[in-house]
């Protein structure tokens, strides 16, 4: 059996198709040369992907060989799976593998925007003693809003009730009996707008869908609070980025934290780089050590199951 990794992948993902007997191929910048890639893809059993090979009919026409798709992260954007399924090889994703680490991104970004630590820093670095200029505010009390109330969000809901945060919520596909809500006591709202109005701080965890598009553009970021601040972990394309750019440039509301942009890298000329209150960085969220342990692991561990024809949990 042969694998082929074109992205970044940990040595323990590696290691452990070795173990399972796989022949591996292991190039992290080979999702730049797709001429290359569709090349050499004939040989292989398994490919393996992070969430810039776009995996769509040609990739798979080519991979005459291929018998499942590894994904290495749960965003499944990148991959045609309707036609994956069409065509009988099954998508292999690292089920909440990186959920802890998001939530703890967001976690962050709300600590951040509330007591921005690094700014009282600089400023004392330029011989400055302003005290009232960083007083911030308290998490206590205050409400956080998670859009999409899925895995991420569960956990997210968990610490942020540590912190004695309202929690409230918008998903059109879970019922009151679902964990997120009974165990975290999210209350849900019957509409997104009923969340954008009461938030101090919207989170967005819902995948890139046709129906999630632009989910948050100018009407939905005009009913946002003056004060309230944006998170998302979630895809580029969730937020239209130049509503975004224009209701932070006006002071619609008060900031923004984006891990995500429609494309990445952002373009030095985008909008959203001259707006001092937006936050960006590169994808990092679910992209800590440990969770990148266990994502290349468990994708390893389970393209190998698929490829003995062994029951997956993690296939869609
Ligand atoms: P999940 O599938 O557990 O939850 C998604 C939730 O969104 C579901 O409950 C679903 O009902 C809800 N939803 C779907 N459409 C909706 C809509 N129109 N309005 C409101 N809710 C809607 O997914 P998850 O594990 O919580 O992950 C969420 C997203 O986070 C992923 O799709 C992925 O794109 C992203 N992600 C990003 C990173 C990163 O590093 N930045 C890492 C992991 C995941």
């Amino acid at each position: 059996m042969k694998a082929l990794i074109t992205e970044l992948i940990w040595s323990e993902g590696i290691e452990e198709l070795k173990n399972q007997g796989f022949d591996v191929d292991y190039d992290e910048t080979l999702w730049t040369d797709r001429e290359r890639l569709l090349e050499i893809l004939p040989q292989y059993d398994a490919v393996i992907v992070r969430n810039q090979t776009i995996v769509d009919e040609e990739l798979m026409e080519a991979g005459t060989r291929l018998k499942a798709v590894g994904r290495l992260g749960v965003g499944l954007d990148n991959i045609d799976v309707k036609r994956a399924k069409e065509r009988g090889i099954p998508v292999v994703f690292a089920r909440h593998a990186n959920a802890t680490s998001v939530a703890e991104y967001v976690l962050t970004a709300i600590l951040s925007a509330s007591r921005p630590l690094h700014l009282a820093n600089s400023d004392v670095r330029n011989g400055q003693w302003n005290r009232k200029q960083y007083t911030g505010g308290e998490l206590y009390q205050k409400t956080l809003g998670l859009i999409g109330l899925g895995e991420i969000s569960h956990r997210v809901a968990k610490r942020a009730n540590a912190f004695g945060m309202n929690i409230i919520g918008y998903d059109p596909f879970i019922t009151e009996y679902d964990h997120v809500v009974s165990e975290t006591g999210v209350d849900i709202k019957e509409t997104l707008q009923e969340l954008l109005v009461e938030s101090d701080f919207i989170s967005l965890h819902v995948p890139l869908t046709p129906s999630t598009q632009h989910l948050l553009s100018t009407p939905e970021l005009k009913r946002m609070k003056p004060s309230s601040y944006v998170i998302n972990t979630s895809r580029g394309g969730i937020i239209d980025e130049q509503a975004l750019a224009s209701a932070l440039q006006n002071q619609q509301i008060a900031g923004a934290y984006l891990d995500v942009l429609e494309r990445e890298p952002v373009l030095d000329s985008h909008p959203l780089l001259l707006c001092e209150s937006v936050t960006i960085t590169p994808h990092i969220a679910g992209l800590t050590e440990e969770s990148q342990v266990r994502t290349s692991f468990l994708v390893a561990k389970e393209i190998g199951k698929v490829l003995k024809g062994e029951r997956s949990l993690c296939t869609v």
